[in-house]
Parts: structure tokens; sequence; C-alpha cells
């Protein structure tokens, strides 16, 4: 809990620990409320010390005793570790510890979720299970010994011996205490094998509650298809002879890396046809990949201290995308990936929580597991991939793995490889983990004489702490068009480096159309007035797939505006031109979809905040139900044929293919609702067979206002499946009329089911009503305390996920003065509870800036 006043950690503070640790020996007792922890760790000096204090963090720890070298010693033990004497060459410490994991519902540690023992210690979670230097810049070997009677005992490493009622476990690669891992309990396998590309076995299983057994085929097959990618695409190889991966319902993130023993959220690895949606699919095979990825990325090598995360999340965000777009597409991929940024990042760099891809202070680490360091640090990947080419990358990679391998690192040593493999300067370049905020790039263009100039300007407007800012490198992929739409310059590199830079095209017969920032080359937002006619003609003609999208979501995103600001007519000119692409049958389902599914409603806010309107929740709501009316009405003749078309006529399979089909026909089952009162979304609903089915059924009939039948026979149907009553929770609050959505979600938080001590449920009901952008901006501000009140409840128990979820005001200086007014009464009030948390605390005094 929080100190009287809140300590900030600086990274030009860093110093090395006094002491490198040889070996960790660790024995287990466990038991729910008294679980001992016998330590046993061999100590030298670290020849690189500035600083000879022997400090070991420790929280929330019960002191036995400490012995050095076999003596008893009374070490200064305070809230956060505890000091000691210590000899001046190598020592031993030993030490017993006592701890609760029945009692830890912060989930951070050893804690119990139904029972089972499990541990979560990135990143400052292993200071709750024994006194430790608990930095990733310390490496060790770890031997672990579990005694109790749960039948399955698990840690890092190999198995080096087990018999009754205990398990010995040895990890022989050198990791911090931050990839430390224990599970326990009565669980049960989903076992298979693989062999790696130098023909070592490697003993592979999916450890679940029992009951769970038949959701586990899946991840199986995504875990090895990506340690194969990894062989194939950057020569990775595993290097233990057993890899586990655990589920566990109760657990604040998605899932962890812990060498050997990853452990999931359950919502993130268990699938099944009939549980799973195939956006459920597609996000477990991510993550699978993610967190297998890590091995090397963050396992292998490290970060020398938490500001350098994205060193290892950046980079692994950017392999996991690369794997997703090998097996499922590359242009959707991206697509989704952009919808994402612009959803969850945008927002951060452009409002009080801004903080540079390697933040440079924090007082609470679990904060900035955020957007910025994961999904701009892995565009940041992209761009310097796209300015040395791809040959260079995979040598600079494979150069960072030999160079570093073993190591806890740096950005500078990263950035190092690139450096010496090309011979470039990258200290421009390194703005991009320093300076936070999107930049802003405005385009001019100018024609005479068959030469064709684009002029940019880049500007990053000031954020929190930085208020100026220096010109960036950004990458601009750029092709141009004729008026025939044939490309006559294919995709180019444009490398801008100045504030203002102009780039010239000779030798061309006519004008051109520029095809700007394809693939979605710069995280940046590209300001250019383009006339309708122009996005229209790239709607219809650009040969980038990313910005034929790209075209058409500028005109949905107009019209929008036009219809708040002007209550203008919905653009028929432009939806003449969506209509062709949507019943193009040569291009993929999965794209036409993306292709009608709009701006959300919280991005059209922004949109219009940064054009000077003041966004009204209700009048956003409204102009989407127009809109979407509109296009019913008007494609009534065609949309049952087409979605007859994407019927699937084979044994379901998550398959890209499959998914794509199942994605369109739910975007127009959802107009085909309008038109009937939802009669065929009723039999969809009554005949489907797997969940991406009967959910897209489910949230038409509710949003046409017959929802209740239906959602009671889901009730009875699932309400033995956590995970799909996750979605019931989510999607009631999710889809409820804008007026009614905080008494949904308050009537929900009263339900027997409600166990809001569970991160996936609270977040279920607590995200579902964020997420109802005009529901949760309710005039009367009853959203906001609503979540309020939730947020202050869940504190004492749980501050990470309670920290994390403040986010969602992060956006409040774009809305009127009332619900300004309203918000910030809410955040003070939080800021006031008695013993906040430090991370609520600080997400909550940012926000307030
Ligand atoms: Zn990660």
């Amino acid at each position: 809990m929080k100190d009287a006043a809140p300590k900030t950690i600086y990274l030009k503070d860093y110093t090395p620990f006094g002491f490198t640790v040889e070996s960790v020996h660790l024995t287990f007792d466990l038991a729910p409320r008294a679980t001992r922890v016998i330590a046993k760790i061999e100590f030298a000096p670290n020849p690189e010390r500035t600083d000879k204090t022997f400090f070991l963090h420790g929280e929330e720890l019960k002191l036995k005793w400490a012995k050095i070298d076999g003596t008893e010693v009374s070490p200064v033990v305070t809230d956060d570790g505890l000091r000691c004497d210590v000899p001046d060459g190598p020592f031993t410490w030993e030490c017993e510890v006592e701890i609760s994991p029945e009692t830890n519902t912060a989930l951070e540690g050893l804690y119990m979720s139904n029972g089972m023992y499990c541990t979560q210690c990135e990143a400052e979670g292993f200071r709750k299970i024994t006194y430790y230097p608990d930095r990733p810049d310390v490496m060790s070997t770890f031997t672990v010994r579990i005694e109790g009677d749960e039948p399955v005992k698990l840690s890092n490493g190999n198995p080096t011996g087990s018999g009754d009622g205990w398990a010995e476990w040895h990890d022989p690669w050198p990791k911090p205490a931050y990839l430390f891992a224990l599970v326990a309990g009565n669980l049960v396998n989903h076992p298979d094998s693989f062999t790696t590309m130098s023909g070592k076995d490697v003993e592979l299983n999916i450890w679940v509650r029992p009951g769970d057994e038949h959701k586990c085929a899946f991840g199986m097959e995504a875990l090895k298809k990506s340690m194969r990618w990894d062989e194939e695409v950057y020569g990775r190889e595993y290097d233990l002879d057993i890899f586990n991966i655990v589920a566990v319902d109760d657990f604040n993130m998605g899932a962890m890396e812990n060498k050997g023993l990853n452990v999931f959220n359950s919502s993130c690895v268990l699938a099944s046809p009939e549980t799973s949606t195939d956006d459920n699919f597609e996000r477990i095979e991510a993550i699978i990949a993610h967190e297998y990825f890590h091995n090397w990325t963050g396992n292998r090598i490290t970060c020398r201290d938490w500001f350098q995360l994205c060193l290892k999340e950046g980079l692994t965000v950017f392999r996991d995308a690369q794997f997703t777009a090998d097996m499922r597409g590359e242009p959707v991929k991206r697509i989704h990936d952009v919808i994402d940024l612009r959803a969850r990042q945008f927002p951060e760099d452009q409002g009080p929580l801004s903080h540079p891809v390697r933040p440079e202070s924090f007082q609470e680490i679990n904060n900035f597991y955020t957007a910025t360091v994961y999904e701009k640090g892995a565009e940041v990947i992209g761009m310097l991939k796209s300015l040395v080419g791809d040959e260079a990358y995979y040598k600079a990679l494979d150069l960072y793995f030999d160079r570093q391998d073993g190591q806890a690192c740096t950005i500078e040593d990263w950035l190092k490889v690139f450096e010496d493999v090309t011979g470039r300067d990258l200290s421009q370049f390194k703005l991009w983990y320093s300076q936070s905020g999107t930049p802003r790039v405005s385009v001019a263009d100018d024609w005479s004489d068959g030469t064709y100039t684009l002029t940019f300007k880049q500007h990053t407007p000031p954020t929190p702490g930085q208020e100026v800012k220096d010109p960036k490198v950004i990458p601009i992929a750029v092709g141009l068009l004729n008026p025939n739409g044939d490309e006559i310059v294919p995709t180019r590199m444009l490398e801008m480096t100045e504030a203002e830079q102009s780039f010239t095209f000779d030798g061309l017969a006519s004008k051109p159309t520029p095809s700007i920032l394809r693939g979605f080359s710069a995280p940046v937002v590209l300001e250019r007035v383009v006339s309708r006619e122009e996005q229209a003609f790239l709607l219809a003609h650009d040969t980038d797939p990313f910005n034929r999208w790209e075209a058409n979501r500028t005109l949905t995103r107009n019209c929008l505006v036009n219809m708040i600001t002007d209550d203008a007519e919905p653009d028929d000119a432009w939806l003449t031109g969506l209509e062709k692409v949507v019943r193009d049958d040569t291009l993929d389902p999965d794209y036409r979809q993306l292709m009608l599914s709009g701006p959300t409603q919280s991005e059209l806010a922004q949109v219009l905040f940064e054009q000077g309107v003041t966004p009204d929740p209700d009048k956003i709501w409204d102009a989407s139900e127009r809109l979407r009316q509109h296009i019913a009405n008007k494609w009534q003749g065609w949309l049952k044929d087409l979605a007859d078309q994407m019927v699937v006529d084979a044994p379901y399979s998550p398959d890209a293919e499959q998914t794509g089909k199942r994605a369109l026909s739910g975007a127009l089952l959802s107009l085909i609702s309008r038109l009937d009162g939802g009669a065929a979304a009723q039999e969809r609903f009554d005949t489907a067979d797997n969940m991406t089915l009967q959910l897209s059924a489910l949230t038409h009939l509710i949003r046409a206002g017959r929802g209740d039948a239906a959602l009671e026979a889901f009730y009875t149907q699932w309400r033995n499946d956590r995970l799909v009553m996750d979605k019931w929770f989510g999607i009631q609050v999710g889809m409820a009329d804008p007026g009614v959505a905080v008494d949904v979600a308050t009537a929900l938080s009263q339900h027997e089911d409600f166990d809001w001590k569970n991160p996936n449920r609270f977040r279920a009901v607590m995200g579902g009503l964020a997420m109802n952008h005009a529901g949760f901006h309710r005039k009367d501000g009853a959203g906001y305390a609503f979540l309020a009140d939730w947020l202050i409840r869940l504190d004492d128990k749980n501050p990470q996920t309670t920290a994390r979820m403040c986010s969602v005001f992060q956006t409040w200086k774009r809305y009127d003065a009332n619900r300004q007014a309203l918000i910030r009464e809410q955040l003070e009030r939080i800021k006031a509870k008695p013993k906040l948390s430090r991370d609520t605390d600080e997400m909550v005094t940012r926000i307030l800036g």
C-alpha cells in the first residue's frame, strides 16, 4: 500500500546490484494459509558494483530465520525488504519465510485459484515469495523442490525427480526471478511432443482442471506451429526437455512466459468450437505464439531493468504479428492491428497517460504494461525493418541472439546490432523510444512537367513532461496510380528525417494519384485533405490492400462526421463504391467484412475532438445507428443472397477461410436484423452449432430489442462454463441500448454469478460498460459513478486490475464541461480512498494531470 509520498524510480538512476547470484535452491512446503519457503542462495560480490549494500526485496513475508554461511543472523526488516551485513567474499544466504497463498487476492506472487497453487512474478512478484534481489538484471539457475499432496507439481526447467509428496525441478538456464513459476494442484494434461530442428525430442503438455481436457487440442497445435515457425523464420530452437502450459482461471493479464512453464489466463488458451468464437481462436493462437517466442526474446535475452520492457515486449509482439500474418494472411492481420493501435495506443499517446516506448520514470511498473510499450514498441521494430530491409533485419537479429544471449540488455544493445550490421547511425531513429506522442504528418503535392512532388511536414504535439519534440525518422511507403487506376510507381519507401521534406517522382505522363503510408508504414496520423472523389478512386483502385481499406475508413468517418455535425444525409456515392467491394467475390470475405466495419464511437469522438468539435456521445450513437439502418435499407435487395453464399458447409474449423466467411456473414446478419426485426438472427441462434454463430446471433437479437429469451436460453445452456459466462455478462452490457446500459450493468453486478474478484468476470461487466460509449458517458454521470464504486471496492483486493481499468477515464478531456466535471468528481473520489494502492494512485493522479 501507498506510503505518504509515492516514490518515483528513474531510468537515469540505474546501478548494478552489488552481488551476483550463483545459484538458487528453493523448497516449498505448500499449505493454503502457511506455505513455508526455504531459500538457499549463493551470492558473490559483483565485480561491476558501485554500491556494496546487501538489500533483498521482500513484501508480505513472515521471516522465520536467516543464516549466512550457516550462522544465524538478524537482518533489519522493513516493509519492502531486508538489509544485512555480509562477508566481503562469496557467501551462502539461507532463510525461511511463511506466506499465505489463499488470502493473496492480488494474484501476484504465490496464490490460489480454484484450489490450485500458482505464481505470477512479473514484474515484481517474486519478492512476495522470498527475500531476493528482485530485478531482471540478476540472473541465476534455479533448483526447486515442491512438497505437498497435490498430484501435479510443476516448476521451471526439467524435472529431476519426484516421489510421494514431492517433486524437484532444475532450470539450467540462468534467469531473472520474474520468470520463476510454480504450479501445484489437481490438474490433467493434454500431452504431445515436438522434435526440434536438431532432432531433440521435447515433451509438451497443456495442464488444465479436470473437465477442460476437451479444450486443449487447438492450443497444442498452435504451440507446435509456433515452435516450427521460430525455427524456420528466426532459426531459434527450443532449449529444454519439456514445455508446460497451465490454464489458470484467476489471472490479471493474458499469459506469462515463465521459462518452460507458461501460465495462461484460461481465456487465452482453452478453446472449443462450441464455446469459443473465431476471434477467440485467433487470439489464442497469437498469445500462445507470443509466450513461446518470449523464450528467446525475453528469457534467453532479457531486460536490464523494467524501463527496457519494450525490448522484450515490442519485439515479441512484432514476432507474433509476423507469425499470425504467415498463418492467416498479411493484409487482414495488418488492418486488425492498425484498428487496435488506433483504438488503444493512440488515445493513450494523445492523452494524460502518454509516455515514451521506453519510459524514463515510474512509480508502479505494473502500470507500464501498456499499448505504447507493446504495440507501439512493435511498430517501431516494423519501421526499423522497413528502413534497413529484410536481409539486414535478419542478420541483425542473428547478431543479437549471438551477442546478447544469456544477458540482461538495453535498447542501446538492441540498436547497436542494427548499427553494426548496416553501418547506419540510428541516433535519430532512437527518438522513437524516448519521445512520446503520435506524430502528425501533413502532405502537399505539386505537379509540373512530368514531375510529381510530395512535400511532407511532421509535427508531434506536446505530451506530459515533453513540451518540445524533434523530427523523427519516418518511413513513408508511397505508390502512385495513373488515372486509369494502374500502378505506375510501385511502393517506394520514402525516408523522412526533416521537419519538412520533399520527394520527387520524374518522367510521369500524367498527374498521378498518390497512395500514401501504404501498409501503415509508420504509427502516425496522416493529415491530408483529400477530396471525396480521390478517396473513392483509391477505394476502387488502390493496389495496396491496406490503403484501399483505409480509403474506405476515411470515407466512412467523414460521412459520419458530416451526419453528426451537419445533420447530413449518408453519402450515397461512397456507398455505391463500398457496395462494389463488398460484393466483389474475388476478394477474401474477411477483407470485405473489414470494409464494412466502421470506426468505433470512441474513435469518432476523438476525430470530432481533433476537429475542434466537442463530441456528444448521444449524437455519435444516433448517427452510427442511422447510417447502419440506411445501409440496410439501401442494400436490402442483395444482403440475404450474399449471406447465403457465406454459409459454411463443412465441419467447423477456425481457419482463415471459414473464419472470414463467418465474419462477413455476421456483419450481413447485423444489417439484415435491421430489416426483419431479428427473425433471421433468431433462426441462426436456434440452429447454431458453434459459438461464433451463436454469439453473433445473440448480439443482433439484443440489438433488435428481442434478446431476453435468447439470453435466458444461453444462460441455461452455459451457466457452468466460466469462459462462456464471461461472454454472457459482457455482451449484455456492451450491446445494451445506451439509455439502459448502466442499469443492465448494475443488475448484472448483483447477479449470483458475478464473482467480482475474478478479473475476467470483473472486466466483462466493467469493460463491457466502457465499450458502450454512449451508455458509459450517460449525461447524468451514472456510468462514471458506477465504475468508480467498483474500482474503489476492487482496489483493496486487486490493485493491478483496478489500476488498468482506470484507463477508461483517460479520454475525459475530450468531452463537454459537464461530463468533465462529473468524471473529475469520480477520479477525485477514487484518489481520496483511504489506503489506495500505489498502482491506482499513480494512474488516477496521471489521468487527472
Ligand atoms: Zn509479452
